[in-house]
């Protein structure tokens, strides 16, 4: 049975050279920020058996677990830099360690985001990583920083993750080349770090959005927090939300409820005002990322969902809430 200290050393601790002054294997690891700039920082815990199923791929979850993270850099506007990692595992077991490290550094090493320190304690599965990234004062993309007339903007495409779970509880009936690959969805999301910089610190003096967040509660509950933040009140046309390729080829009621209120999407939604279109557009050809338009910010408040023609469609949604949910 290998040692606390012989696991972090044999799977977490690496022997190349990092950004951060001290690594692993102190008290506290050192960070040296860049002068002028402001840190950035978010923790996310996935929970066995809440956010992801007990037996899943260890390669997948190392991925993911990190990748929810810096989907929150992304969020903000702000550049990876550095992560910890606290791990309660049920036993050291090395193909799991090794396959969960070779997920997880993948994405780290994409990012050029530095794992530094962490705790490894034994108990139910749970992983919780705390991640650092920096951006310039005054880009950071706040959730209260809509305003009226904004344009609402998505990347990428809605609720194919949502149309996994729905498959793997058996609520829908899906063929299981489009299971496994709505699948992928969920277990391996892509944190859309390049398109959050490009929105934030843009190389005009201010940022071409103006309030951010990711998706991962679903789009219209977790526009509502961008909507409560700034005081201000939205139309979103739910027959323009990009759905996701498996999500496209099944019928429209199911679309519009996926992709309006699915869920572990991890894409941003962001406003801009109407006068920054072709920016974003650039935004989102410079990071390789779709972009599109959505809705409009409104200075009454609410959040008013319609279809393609702008008639009011009532779809009864309710975005994900972990202790309503029971
Ligand atoms: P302490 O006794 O202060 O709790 P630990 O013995 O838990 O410190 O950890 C020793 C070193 O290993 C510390 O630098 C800590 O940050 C690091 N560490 C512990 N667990 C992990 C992990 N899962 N991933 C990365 N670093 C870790
Ligand atoms: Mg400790």
């Amino acid at each position: 049975m290998l040692s606390e200290f012989d696991l972090i050393k044999r799977y977490f601790k690496r022997d190349r050279p990092g950004r951060a002054v001290l690594g692993i294997g102190d008290d506290c690891a050192l960070l040296q920020p860049t002068p002028g700039r402001q840190l950035a920082i978010s923790s996310d815990m996935l929970v066995e058996g809440r956010h992801f199923f007990a037996g899943a791929d260890p390669r997948m979850l190392g991925h993911k677990a990190l990748a929810v993270n810096l989907s929150d850099l992304a969020a903000m506007g702000a550049r990876p830099v550095a992560f910890t990692l606290s791990l309660a595992l049920p036993g050291a077991d090395p193909a799991w360690l090794e396959g969960f490290a070779q997920g997880l550094f993948a994405l780290a090493d994409a990012h050029g985001c530095e794992l530094i320190g962490g705790d490894t304690t034994k108990g139910p599965l749970n992983i919780c990583i705390t991640v650092f990234g920096e951006l310039a004062p005054g880009h950071a993309l706040r959730r209260d920083a809509a305003q009226a007339g904004d344009d609402i903007w998505i990347s990428g495409t809605l609720g194919d993750a949502r149309l996994a779970l729905a498959g793997y509880l058996n609520e829908i009936a899906l063929e299981p080349q489009a299971l496994e690959q709505a699948g992928l969805r969920m277990h391996l999301p892509t944190p859309r770090v390049a398109l959050g910089l490009a929105l934030g610190l843009a190389p005009s003096s201010a940022p071409i959005a103006h309030a951010a967040l990711d998706i991962s509660d679903g789009l219209t509950g977790d526009l509502g927090h961008i909507l409560a933040a700034s005081g201000v009140g939205a139309t979103l046309n739910v027959d323009a939300l990009p759905a996701g390729p498996v999500l496209a080829r099944q019928g429209r009621d199911l679309r519009r409820r996926f992709t309006a209120a699915g869920g572990d999407d991890y894409e941003l939604c962001f406003t801009a005002p109407a006068g920054a279109r072709a920016a974003v557009i650039d935004a989102g050809r410079q990071s390789d990322t779709q972009v599109t338009r959505v809705g409009t910010i409104d200075a009454q408040a609410g959040l008013r969902l319609v279809d393609a023609d702008g008639k009011p469609l009532e779809l009864g949604l309710a975005g994900w809430d972990h202790f309503a949910a029971g």
